[in-house]
């Protein structure tokens, strides 16, 4: 049994300020040809302040009101994905974290005894940082460095991020026309970790930044991590389920 954490970005999730339904029905169903290869999946899905700012338009410049959206919105986001992947014979189960649960080992194995006895039984943990209460101090503040966390303190194989680009390039590929794809990455370089934040969206968070420090952190203790699409999951698919690198970009340590 191989365990991995999938992380799914907010652009992904959501279009014209709602959840995008249909892609979350094709991650579910990725997610259940995932569990039927003997994969352990935890989930860690953003787009709650999406899911929320669809039910009620409030500032989303106030951090209050993110907070608020984050907190009208999660219930929403949970249950779309209750009912989805109820049709593949998914329980689903709602962890929120916050950087606090992985700063002492004792808060640490509090939480993945819990996560343990959800994946023993079959359930898929659907993690998101618990944002109405995290305090500005200890917060990870994306889910991409959340999600880092998350696989390995956790014990995953590997970390997916699902974004709203099929890989890491060179530079930016929607600036620079020459821009490549990066197919295997065994570091980074520390003038890409300290470069601007560069979120593509209104609801995005992190950048292509956060995903890098993602990756450093699971590289510097030896995990592996993989980048593609959230939008066609083809690569996804091939790389996990057929063992063929086709597209995305795969970070993983110098053997
Ligand atoms: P998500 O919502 O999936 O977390 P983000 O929008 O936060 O995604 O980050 C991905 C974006 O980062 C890409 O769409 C792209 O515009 C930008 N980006 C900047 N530099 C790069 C790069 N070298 N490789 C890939 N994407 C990059």
């Amino acid at each position: 049994m191989k365990r991995i954490v999938l992380k799914v970005g907010s652009h992904v999730l959501t279009q014209h300020n709602r959840l995008a339904k249909d892609r979350i029905e094709n991650l579910c169903n990725l997610i259940s040809k995932l569990n039927n290869k003997n994969y352990e999946v935890i989930l860690v899905s953003s787009g709650a302040v999406a899911a929320g700012y669809s039910k009620l338009k409030l500032d989303k410049s106030i951090l209050a009101n993110r907070q608020a959206l984050s907190a009208i919105g999660q219930p929403h986001l949970l249950g779309v994905y209750e009912k989805k992947l109820s049709q593949y014979n998914i329980i689903t189960a709602q962890v929120l974290l916050t950087a606090n649960d992985f700063d002492s080992r004792n808060a640490t194995h509090h939480a993945k005894s819990a996560i343990e006895a959800l994946l023993a039984n079959g359930v898929l943990p659907i993690i998101n940082e618990n944002d109405t209460t995290a305090t500005q101090e200890l917060v990870f503040g994306d889910n991409d460095q959340l999600s880092a966390h998350v696989a390995y303190y956790f014990d995953a194989d590997m970390l997916v991020i699902l974004s709203d680009i099929d890989g890491y390039y060179t530079k930016d590929p929607r600036k620079y026309d020459d821009a490549t794809i990066r197919s295997v990455v065994h570091q980074i370089a520390q003038e890409d970790l300290d470069s601007a934040e560069t979120p593509n969206h209104d609801f995005a968070t992190g950048g292509i930044v956060t995903k890098l420090k993602s990756a450093d952190f699971l590289l510097q203790r030896n995990r592996k991590m993989f980048m593609a699409s959230g939008f066609d999951l083809s690569d996804i698919e091939s790389f996990l389920l057929e063992n063929q690198h086709q597209g995305g970009t795969l970070f993983m340590p110098k053997q």
